[in-house]
């Protein structure tokens, strides 16, 4: 767990990192990576806010198993609601299913992604709709950013008066098409995860919003955490390339 801003912390993992955002009075923890990472987050949440601190909500940029995956567990432990967009409620109560892998694509998690289910958590009743035009509970400060394409009810959290921008898998900030630039974290703008990535166009657009932040700060769910990188995440939006 290590500070990136004012108010703000990245719990890495494996595969994707989560982020401990807000303050001791109220904070709120965005995604929850792998299942099996309660633990890890929890211990991280302890450390920075204290043994009986509780946040205020888990909220879920998207409902991917990499990212909702040991939201369950942690709700139940915090005894704290789950929020996402509606339009991901489906996937997260076990009503849908993402599309399949596209495992013609290059890159990384084209690699690892036959190891990942298609259907992810079922959150049940623990999970509920995020209002986009409304307040985020628990953190005043910070507003809800709808970016779909790379699933179809996607949000980013952007915090405006220092343009700190979670990011979610809307982008990366490690090359996920190479193999080797992923295993290296080279730090690099990169369009969303190419397997898992559903519709091209909302997702070309997505970027293209978030460009238009001029973010300060880039905390993507995946790769390290990117400063002063408005001008790269803009050159990505003018040169968008979905995949053939
Ligand atoms: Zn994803
Ligand atoms: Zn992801």
């Amino acid at each position: 767990m290590r500070e990136i801003a004012p108010g703000i912390a990245v719990v890495p993992t494996l595969i994707a990192n989560a982020y401990l955002v807000g303050d001791r009075a109220s904070w709120v923890l965005v995604d929850a990576c792998t299942p099996g990472n309660e633990n890890r987050i929890q211990r991280a949440a302890e450390h920075r806010f204290g043994r009986d601190s509780r946040p205020h909500a888990i909220l879920l940029t998207h409902g991917h198993f990499d990212h909702a995956g040991a939201a369950g567990p942690l709700a139940d432990v915090w005894g704290v609601p789950i929020y996402s967009h509606a339009r991901e409620l489906p996937y997260l109560t076990g009503q849908s299913h993402y599309p399949p892998f596209d495992l013609r694509s290059p890159g990384f998690f084209t690699r690892i992604a036959k190891f990942f289910p298609t259907s992810t958590v079922n959150l049940g009743t623990r999970v509920s709709a995020l209002q986009p035009r409304q307040a985020i509970p628990g953190l005043p400060d910070w507003e809800t950013i709808e970016t779909p394409g790379h699933t179809p009810g996607h949000v980013a959290f952007f915090r405006r008066k220092d343009a700190v921008l979670v990011a979610g898998d809307a982008v990366t900030t490690m090359n996920l098409d190479s193999f080797w630039d992923t295993v290296a974290r080279r730090k690099q703008v990169c369009r969303p995860p190419v397997p898992a990535t559903s519709n091209w166009d909302g997702a070309r657009r997505s970027v293209e919003l978030l460009a238009s932040l001029r973010p300060s700060l880039i905390a993507a769910g995946h790769g390290a955490p990117m400063r002063d990188a408005a001008d790269e995440l803009s050159r990505l939006a003018r040169n968008f390339l979905s995949p053939e």
